[in-house]
Order: structure tokens, then C-alpha cells, then sequence
């Protein structure tokens, strides 16, 4: 697409569940210069370079949360930038997810080397939520969602576009705030199979949710196989009014800047 933009790129459409078709949970985010991952869930740093993105080019990386459906490359991606040959970056890496994200590298660090912490490139580690951060022109916002312990999800927004990623979460007020009024919001619907939980949102509740926040354009994704069984859009469409998409890996979807 020409002009301006902001896209965004499903790495990950999946679950924990491993398949051919879905990685697990990972997002990429470009605007201008500036590009970061949504979560790293296993498959996705092959993913990226299955999609032609420079991985070594990457400015940062959000955290939802740290079930290893959404964490587990990470670790790959910093023994990369310890290690890949021939790499002289010195742009500085945000690395930023919930309270605990700190813990969380230094018993990776006990456990696998210090180079977790020092990968070769200079790392600037955030928790959140606490200060809006800013990346580039793409200003990140973190809120609490009802999920695990200190769980989040994110609203990104630049040249008067927004992008909501839900993370894991059942129906809260928290994603309904993350979700007011975005062009795009990708939504978990890991619960197609089941009666509804307070942990993860079936395809109604995530229509129900994307509506009440006057979302555009509702993207369904954390599929699980039996998610791949029923018409995710038909029972979105039930509660929501909007455009309905349900990911898949390696589909891009573009924004085009309002300024
Ligand atoms: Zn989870
Ligand atoms: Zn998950």
C-alpha cells in the first residue's frame, strides 16, 4: 500500500497447541522506521524471517503476559543477538511486558547465562503498566486485562490511527478501554468450544466486547484446532456490527495514516 502507513502482520494466529498452521501468539507492528513485536510465542522468530522482516532491524518487544504460548522465543531472539555472525547494532532493544518482567529475565539468566541481560545490543527493560511509552512515532499504552497474574494488553496508536492487541483475557473493562474507538483490533477467541470463562473470551464475547468499544474492524485470533471447526465470524457477527477477519499466519493488514 503507498503512502503512510501503520501494519500489522499476524507472526502467530495460534495457541499452545503446536501445528503446521498456526504459530503461537506474536504480532509484528511497522510504521515508518519503526517496527516491534507483539508477544513471542514459539514459531515466531521464524515466522518474522519466513515473512522477509530483517529480525536484527527489530526496536522492541511487548509482553501480554508469560505463558509460554506468547514468550517462549524470546529467549531465542537475544541468544540471536548474542551470537548471529556479523551483526554491529547498537540501536538500543525496548523490551517491555507486565510487572514480573524483570524476574522473569534474571531467573533466565540464572538458569541459561548472562547473556539474557546483555545480549550484544543495548536492552532498555519496561514494566507495565506505569509511563505511556513512546517508539518511533507509535505511542504504546498498557492496561490490565482479566487473565494471568498481572497480565496486559495494548492499545498502539500513531498518525491517528489505533491498533488494540487483547492479549489473553476474558470480558473487562480493561479491554474495553484498550479497544475505544480502534481502526483494528485483534481480540483472542481461544474459547470456541467451550461455555464462557473469566480467562479467555469466546467469539460472541470478543463481538460483544469490540461493539461496546466502537471498534472498526475485529480480528479474531488465538485459535485453537477446535477453533478451526465452527464459523468464528458467524458468532462474532451475533454481537458485533463491524468488519470481521479471523487471522492467519503471514497476513498483513495496513493502515493507512490519517496525518
Ligand atoms: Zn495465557
Ligand atoms: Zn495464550
Amino acid at each position: 500500500m503507498p503512502g503512510r502507513t501503520i501494519s500489522l502482520t499476524v507472526l502467530g494466529s495460534g495457541s499452545c497447541v503446536p501445528r503446521v498452521r498456526r504459530a503461537s501468539a506474536s504480532y509484528l507492528v511497522q510504521h515508518g522506521e519503526t517496527s516491534l513485536l507483539v508477544d513471542m510465542g514459539s514459531g515466531s522468530l521464524r515466522r518474522l524471517v519466513e515473512f522477509g522482516f530483517p529480525w536484527s532491524k527489530l526496536d522492541g518487544v511487548l509482553l501480554t503476559h508469560f505463558h509460554m504460548d506468547h514468550v517462549a522465543d524470546l529467549p531465542a531472539l537475544l541468544f540471536a543477538f548474542q551470537n548471529a555472525p556479523g551483526l554491529t547494532r547498537q540501536r538500543e532493544l525496548l523490551l517491555a511486558g507486565p510487572v514480573g518482567l524483570e524476574g522473569v529475565l534474571h531467573g533466565l539468566a540464572d538458569t541459561f547465562g548472562r547473556w539474557v541481560l546483555d545480549p550484544g545490543v543495548p536492552v532498555r527493560m519496561v514494566e507495565l503498566p506505569g509511563e505511556d511509552l513512546v517508539l518511533g512515532e507509535l505511542e504504546i499504552s498498557a492496561r490490565p486485562v482479566h487473565h494471568s497474574r498481572n497480565a496486559l494488553g495494548y492499545r498502539l496508536e500513531a498518525c491517528g490511527r489505533v491498533l488494540t492487541l487483547s492479549g489473553d483475557t476474558g470480558v473487562c473493562d480493561g479491554l474495553v478501554w484498550l479497544a475505544r474507538g480502534a481502526d483494528v483490533a485483534v481480540f483472542e477467541c481461544a474459547n470456541a468450544d467451550q461455555p464462557p470463562v473469566e480467562s479467555h473470551l469466546t467469539p460472541e464475547e470478543a463481538g460483544a466486547v469490540a461493539e461496546e468499544a466502537g471498534v472498526n474492524k475485529l480480528v479474531l485470533s488465538h485459535i485453537y484446532p477446535a477453533g478451526d471447526e465452527v464459523d468464528l465470524v458467524g458468532r462474532a457477527r451475533r454481537t458485533f456490527n463491524g468488519e470481521i477477519t479471523v487471522a492467519e499466519d503471514l497476513m498483513t493488514i495496513w493502515l493507512s495514516c490519517r496525518f
